[in-house]
């Protein structure tokens, strides 16, 4: 059997109005989702606003969680209050939260992203894992891109299942720019992808295993990705703000 194609949407820090909000649930409703799986990733002000609001089977997907579970964590969001609320999936290590986005050191470690992946698994939920290279790495080409990937999926070797965990390639060169990889950039990082985790987890595994590719993807140039062979669906931010979401989702379905 194939891999079911999976999309997901990535609100980021949006929208700054609550009335906006209800726009942006229509354009998922919007989504056939017969053939895909749909999740949403709403701002963390906003999961509790919209969570029971698709109608479709789309699920909401919190951008971030923490590692410990409730307690004294200021600022947190804990597994075990996503489970409680009924939610299925959560995000893990965008570029943004791992902290690419001009702070002097990194805020997130592979390493920690591995310690959440595990506790998420653990009160039964899925996981979205996000990885990918900066430009500096991409310019020196594959082997150098896969290197790096291959960095942020170790400490997730003993954790990689189909059913469990969904994987994220997202080039954080091509993450709001407007500058999307090529279909055959996505398909030979995503196809290097599964060739390492067929040789480090199992064969098994990297031919379950979705990987979505995310980076200015949009509709117009989701045709053409989902053409990919290793493309199981997308993970889109800017786009999924607006009513192409609905097509990009058609496109791989
Ligand atoms: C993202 O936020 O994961 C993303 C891919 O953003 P964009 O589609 O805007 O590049």
């Amino acid at each position: 059997m194939g891999r079911r194609p999976i999309v997901g949407g990535n609100w980021k820090c949006n929208p700054a109005e609550i009335s906006k909000l209800d726009g942006l649930v229509a354009n998922i409703n919007a989504c056939d989702t017969s053939g895909c799986d749909v999740y949403v990733c709403p701002s963390p002000l906003h999961v509790g606003l919209v969570y029971n609001k698709f109608t479709n089977g789309a699920c909401v997907a919190p951008q971030n969680c923490n590692f410990k579970g409730c307690g004294a964590y200021t600022g947190e969001m804990a597994v075990d209050q996503m489970v409680d609320m009924g939610m299925k999936w959560c995000l893990i290590g965008h570029s943004e939260r791992r902290g690419e986005f001009g702070l002097p050191t990194p805020v997130e470690s592979s390493e920690l992203l591995a310690t959440k992946c595990k506790y998420i698994l653990e009160k039964g939920m899925k996981c979205i894992y996000a990885i990918g290279e900066p430009l500096p790495i991409r310019e020196k080409g594959i082997d150098a891109v896969l290197a790096y990937c291959v960095e942020q999926l170790t400490p997730f070797k003993d954790i990689l299942d189909p059913e469990t965990v969904v994987l994220a390639y997202e080039p954080v060169w091509s993450i709001g720019t407007g500058v999307t990889a090529t279909p055959e950039q996505a398909q030979e990082t995503h196809a290097a992808i599964r060739k390492w985790i067929s040789e480090n987890v199992s064969p098994a595994c990297a031919e379950g295993i979705r990987i979505q590719y995310g980076g200015s993807a949009n509709a117009k140039n989701a045709p053409e990705l989902s053409a990919c062979a290793d493309v199981d669906g997308f993970l889109v931010g800017g786009a999924s703000l607006k009513p192409e979401f609905a097509e990009i989702v058609a496109a791989i379905a």
